[in-house]
């Protein structure tokens, strides 16, 4: 869920290297994992009902799995006419429920196809009221199969 700095980063290195730049073309023909895309075809379905019409491919979109740096569990990288990268912790994911890999999905998506920045906003009680929170504030995050819908709408900006 860390991001900006990772944005950042990339749009240097492209810059300076240019030799690379055949390299990260090159891995936006690799297919995202299965695992990975069900997801992407959930957040299209989601979107779909609300009558929007999201395509994750439009936006060349990719996932795959790597071994992140200690509380992170996923990434989102991109500049602009580049790929962008959706890193999910392998470790992380392979001990996560599938509300914990949607939602992990659905926050990097939003970096990565809504081009959203963090919302840690929180409601009187104390909870998280954005999929977009940071993870680093002091909102309790609470994801369930009751209120997965609101914080879906929110995400899609529907109110
Ligand atoms: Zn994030």
């Amino acid at each position: 869920m860390k991001n900006l700095t990772n944005i950042t980063v990339l749009a240097i290195f492209i810059s300076l290297t240019g030799c690379y730049e055949d390299d990260i073309i090159a891995d936006s023909l690799v297919e995202s994992p299965d695992e990975i895309q069900s997801y992407f075809k959930a957040f299209e379905e989601e979107a779909l009902q609300r009558g929007l019409n999201y395509d994750v491919d439009s936006k060349n979109i990719y996932g795959e799995f790597a071994d992140l740096p200690d509380n992170t569990v996923g990434q989102c990288s991109y500049s602009p006419d580049q790929p962008r990268k959706i890193t999910l912790d392998q470790n992380y994911w392979n001990r996560a429920s599938e509300l914990e890999k949607e939602y992990l999905v659905f926050h990097e998506l939003g970096h990565c196809y809504l081009e959203k920045l963090h919302n840690d906003n929180k409601n009187e009680f104390g909870a998280c009221v954005s999929i977009m929170n940071s993870g680093t504030s002091d909102c309790r995050n609470i994801y369930n199969s009751r209120n997965r819908s609101e914080f879906i709408d929110e995400l899609f900006d529907i109110k």
